[in-house]
């Protein structure tokens, strides 16, 4: 990893204090993304870690997970596969409830998306407690497919989600 690429990349990463509730520092990644340079740099950067992994399928979680996990699959030559909140998706699901910091949620995919021991890469823009990743790494597992990594632009180490996440290869381009 060349540790100066990702320096640059978190000064196109905005803190917006108090977003979506009090107390959260919300990843704003809006700026990175419009930039073409940063937006390609970060791209690159995740298909150097992922291309020789003999990726199948990239999944990834609404909403701003679809963007880099989509741009990726493309570019390592992978289909696409989205989790959504439950009730999104039209054909018959597979789903995992899980635990928010109040209340539950559930997460679903659809019953045909991976294959029986498909290799699959799990993309998402923020890695912060873990939960939310550590319900698509089981709800991959049920369908039948194999978790390889799961990559992350930003890993907010100060929460120490890689406690949820111990028996999982985790890469994470930007940490705080
Ligand atoms: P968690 O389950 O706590 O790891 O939260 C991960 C999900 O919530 C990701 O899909 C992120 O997009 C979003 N998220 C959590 N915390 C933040 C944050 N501080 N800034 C931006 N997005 C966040």
């Amino acid at each position: 990893m060349n540790s100066k690429f990702t320096e640059d990349l978190k000064n196109y990463i905005r803190d917006i204090v108090d977003f979506p509730k009090k107390g959260i520092i919300f990843k704003d990644i809006t700026p990175l993304l419009k930039n073409p340079k940063t937006l390609n740099l970060t791209v690159e950067l995740f298909c150097e870690h992922f291309k020789n992994k003999k990726i199948d399928k990239v999944v990834s979680m609404e909403a701003r997970g679809f963007i880099f996990g989509s741009i990726v699959a493309y570019k390592l030559g992978c289909g696409f596969i989205p989790v959504r909140k439950k009730g999104k998706l039209p054909y018959k699901t597979v789903s995992i409830e899980y635990k928010l910091e109040y209340g539950k949620d559930i997460l679903e995919i659809h019953k045909d998306a991976i294959e029986k021991d498909d290799n699959v890469l799990i993309v998402d823009d923020v890695l912060a407690t873990g939960g939310t990743a550590e319900a698509v790494a089981k709800l991959v597992e049920k369908c039948g497919g194999k978790v390889v990594c799961l990559g992350f632009l930003i890993e907010l180490t100060y929460l120490n989600p890689k406690q949820k996440l111990k028996s999982y290869n985790i890469v994470s381009l930007i940490k705080y």
